[in-house]
């Protein structure tokens, strides 16, 4: 049997694979072989069926480090530099029912694929009774999905790019949407049709979220397309919230997505017969992105950062 260090020790858990032993080194994700955390707060900026609209909200637990690390990322902070404090098993088991001790619909597990093993072993020792939503970039590995089978009940993954191009210049990933169409075809087969609650609370099943770049709008067609094929009955959340960043070194993305390019989504959306979730103009506002202070993270200690990874 595999245990939690063995699966840290020649790491393959995401398709870089790249077979390090991250109890004394880090692979591209930056992580080491236990868990870090940069924030875990109840958060309202989620879809309505994973945050409600009551205030509730969901309990947001937002991992540090990444295995994408895009170029225009909002949340560098943590995904490319790793910010956040360094925390045990037992310590992720409480943090769970803090959060769920709120009042909140939902628990936010926010970018945690480097550390399934470790979210795995703290679920076994908490168990939420509100649904835990794997919210992920999407570039995952099916058989590393597989592994949540039965403690995640609602998928809330990225498919950001269609085309090898596109993901290469943005991610360094050229198989990014051949890995990310897998893991999402193994979400569905776990979760089935969506599930609500009587309050609207997705209970269980899967939402993709979609971020429209500037200039790619092909790109989100081929992407919607998919989803329409293959994932019949998804609902989209199709997020405009894309905000230039001034390290981001790629031509074309230094402006924000015009009224126009989302309109012409939306169409195509709907021309496809997609449900979902749209969003305001509004939404790409620097106000939206969470503060990583560490909040909720360390016990009965003052705040501190850890080292950088
Ligand atoms: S989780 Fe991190 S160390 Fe493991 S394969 Fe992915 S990028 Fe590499």
């Amino acid at each position: 049997m595999t245990s939690e260090t063995d699966l840290y020790r020649a790491c393959t858990l995401c398709p870089r694979e790249c077979d390090a032993d991250r109890t004394r080194e880090r692979g591209f994700c930056g992580s080491p072989d236990r868990p870090r955390v940069a924030r875990a707060a109840v958060h309202l900026w989620e879809e309505p069926c994973i945050a409600g609209t009551d205030g509730k909200g969901t309990g947001a637990v937002f991992f540090s480090g990444c295995t994408l690390r895009c170029a225009f990322c909002q949340n560098a902070s943590i995904s490319h530099e790793g910010f956040g404090a360094e925390i045990g098993v037992g310590r992720l088991a409480e943090i769970f029912g803090e959060l769920e001790g709120k009042g909140v619909h939902s628990l936010d597990l926010v970018t945690g694929t480097q550390f399934v093993p470790s979210i795995l072993e703290a679920l076994g020792i908490y168990r939420p009774r509100v649904p835990v939503v794997w919210n992920s970039g999407g570039y995952e590995k099916a058989e590393t999905v597989r592994l949540l089978e039965g403690a995640v009940q609602v998928y809330l993954p990225d498919l950001k790019h269609y085309s090898p191009r596109l993901s290469s210049l943005i991610c360094g990933a050229g198989d990014y949407f051949r890995r990310a169409s897998e893991a999402l075809k193994e979400m569905r087969r776990q979760t089935g049709e969506n599930e609500y609650g009587e309050d609207g609370i997705l209970r269980r099943g899967m939402i993709v979220r979609h971020l429209v770049l500037p200039g790619c709008t092909s790109d989100t067609r081929e992407i919607l397309r998919f989803i329409a094929s293959e994932l019949p009955g998804v609902p989209v959340s199709l997020m405009r919230q894309y905000t230039p960043q001034p390290f981001c070194p790629i031509r074309g993305l230094d402006r924000r997505v015009t009224e126009a390019e989302y309109r012409r989504v939306l169409d195509w959306a709907g021309e496809l017969g997609l449900g979902g979730f749209s969003q305001e103009a509004e939404s790409a506002d620097g106000a939206f992105t969470p503060l990583f202070d560490l909040t909720g993270v360390l016990r009965d200690a003052p705040k501190q950062p850890g080292p950088l990874a």
